[in-house]
């Protein structure tokens, strides 16, 4: 392999080298002029085995050790029983001081992950490791092991950045932390073994957590769900915050309407009690959103967040408890009040219901209302989809395309979904039961049956399944509009006129709690429209110059 004969470009310019090693003499100087701690390093190596990163890995420890004493160097074969205390097999391996913490490099730290040695070196020696305020939140909420693995390139300059990260999260909380810096070039075995063909790539507890390098807080939130996360919200201890118009509800509608409202120049916030982007958030894949041919729900919502973030405040994991009516409006959540001059309520809608026996009970063990965050539990095994609307197909293709076996259970004989979606159904072949209808779903812990009634011919008959996804709607959420005295329409909906006013004067609908078509682009468009309807309103108040 020839890139395992040059460890970085520029390695045999006498000239370079100097200079670079001038750099980092100056640059080592300064870091490690007050380390109060032993930095103890030990060595793994095999003779015959990268040699070329054994003698860089030397290399780069001596450097630092002609720049403080704090560091020491001990080097051991692979069959020394100290290799067996600490489960080392692999020629070089680098272990931090390892009576104190789980930090191990597999490879030589050179090229651009000489930055990260440095760094590595300046924290354990100080026991400093300058974690932002909310990164220490996130750090404190892990309560169970991690174990790190992150893979990087000598040649990579976005590595370091994610590699200090991991770092950070190793040495502040080495009780359940444990690191791993994979060297590719090095370990091109293991590198294939994870597809990790791309560096940075993150893995912890042996799931892909983060690609590519993050900021330190999405790093720590990653690492805290187990999950790549995109945006970071940080949290705010204020008691009471003070608005020009605070939105109930951060989906589409909610989102836009923060946008438009703010770059209108009112004050505006957005407060989310579950998933912000609602529905979205879970729909597999949207297709009819202008500007994207196919993008995930997901990766929409963090656009749409990212977006609205630029504008306005958000508070996720915060649900509004009563609105109490006056100039200014005051809204209570579970965590602080606000005041407002106008309220937004985009609260969005729940799922609908089927009603019948054992879908309480055995939800969460079997049966599911979100094919995305469930359906690969159930690869390879027999799901049903109740429903004939779009969510039903979009979802059983969901399924399907991920080897899940799905068959459509719906109540009439067309179904009112999208006639694309139904070609893309057909295409795939998924199975559908027409005229039928779920009457029962049966299991002892988990779902074994379903009960099915053919409309059409009276029978019933049970059919052995492994999980039941229902997608048969969604009912408005309305009962903070109603508690507040918010009029509502015959169907269920929030009343609006054209411009989203409500019947209580400075209180407003947009999205799909006030019904219409119940599209994201046009949940987007009730948020907007309703933003400028309200600003129009706070600079001359309709209720004031009716009065007058
Ligand atoms: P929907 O359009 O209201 O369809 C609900 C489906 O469930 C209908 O087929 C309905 O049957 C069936 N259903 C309702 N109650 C039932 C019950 N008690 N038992 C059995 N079946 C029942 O709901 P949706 O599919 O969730 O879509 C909601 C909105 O979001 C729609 O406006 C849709 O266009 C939009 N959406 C769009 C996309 C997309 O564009 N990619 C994706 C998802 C959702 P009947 O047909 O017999 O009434």
């Amino acid at each position: 392999m020839s890139n395992h004969n040059s460890l970085y470009d520029g390695e045999d310019d006498p000239q370079v080298k100097q200079e670079i090693l001038e750099q980092a003499r100056r640059k080592l100087m300064e870091m490690f002029g007050n380390l109060e701690h032993e930095v103890p390093l030990l060595l793994f190596t095999d003779p015959q085995i990268n040699t070329q990163y054994c003698e860089a890995a030397r290399s780069i420890i001596r450097a630092v050790q002609e720049l403080t004493n704090r560091v020491s160097l001990r080097e051991f074969g692979l069959s020394h029983e100290l290799a067996q205390k600490y489960d080392v097999s692999l020629s070089p391996t680098l272990l931090f001081d390892p009576e104190h913490f789980a930090i191990r490099w597999l490879g030589a730290p050179v090229g651009e992950e000489g930055r990260t040695f440095l760094e590595a070196i300046s924290m354990l020696g100080s026991r400093k490791n300058e974690l932002s305020a909310p990164s220490r939140d996130l750090l404190a909420k892990i309560t169970a092991p991690r174990a790190i693995r992150l893979f990087v390139s000598p040649t990579c300059p976005y590595c370091p950045q994610q590699a200090v990260n991991c770092l950070k999260a190793a040495i502040a909380k080495p009780e359940f932390v444990s690191l791993e810096i994979i060297d590719i070039q090095a370990n091109p075995d293991l590198a294939e073994q994870y597809d990790a063909f791309s560096v940075p790539i993150c893995f912890a507890n042996e799931i892909m957590i983060a690609r590519g390098a993050q900021p330190e807080e999405l790093f720590m939130a990653s690492l805290l769900k187990l999950e790549q996360q995109n945006i970071f919200i940080p949290e705010s201890d204020a008691e009471q915050v003070d608005t020009d118009l605070t939105i109930i509800g951060g989906g589409p509608a909610g989102l836009t309407a923060g946008i438009y409202a703010a770059r209108s120049g009112l004050n505006a916030v957005i407060i989310e009690r579950g998933a912000l982007g609602g529905q979205v958030a879970l729909t597999p894949v949207v297709e009819n959103y202008p500007g994207f041919t196919q993008v995930g729900g997901k990766p929409l919502v963090d656009i749409m967040v990212s977006h609205a973030l630029q504008y306005a405040n958000i508070f996720p994991d915060e649900e509004v408890m009563e609105i109490k009516v006056g100039q200014p409006f005051q809204i209570l959540t579970n965590r602080r009040r606000y005041t407002a001059k106008a309220i937004l309520l985009a609260t969005g809608a729940s799922y609908r219901h089927l009603g019948i026996p054992g879908e309480n009970r055995l939800s969460g063990r079997g049966v599911s209302f979100c094919s995305t965050c469930d359906g690969p539990l159930f690869k390879g095994k027999e799901v049903i989809m109740v429903g004939g609307g779009d969510s039903a197909l979009t979802e059983a293709l969901y399924l399907a395309n991920n080897d899940v076996r799905v068959t459509i259970v719906h109540r009439r004989e067309r179904f009112r979904a999208q006639e694309h979606l139904v070609r893309q159904l057909q295409n795939k072949n998924i199975d559908v039961l027409f005229n039928t209808e779920v009457k029962e779903i049966q299991g002892d812990k988990k779902v074994e049956e379903v009960l099915l009634l053919d409309n059409k011919t009276g029978k019933t008959s049970a059919r052995p399944i492994n999980g039941v996804f229902i997608a048969i709607g969604y009912e408005p959420a309305v009962e903070l509009a109603r508690k507040t005295g918010v009029a509502l329409t015959e169907d269920g909906f929030i009343k609006c006129d054209a411009g989203h006013r409500t019947n209580i004067p400075g209180i407003y609908g947009a999205g799909d709690v006030e019904g219409g078509y119940k599209q994201i682009v046009t949940a987007a468009g009730q948020g907007a429209g309703a933003a400028m309807t309200i600003f129009e309103d706070l600079v001359t108040p309709y209720w004031k110059t009716k009065k007058a």
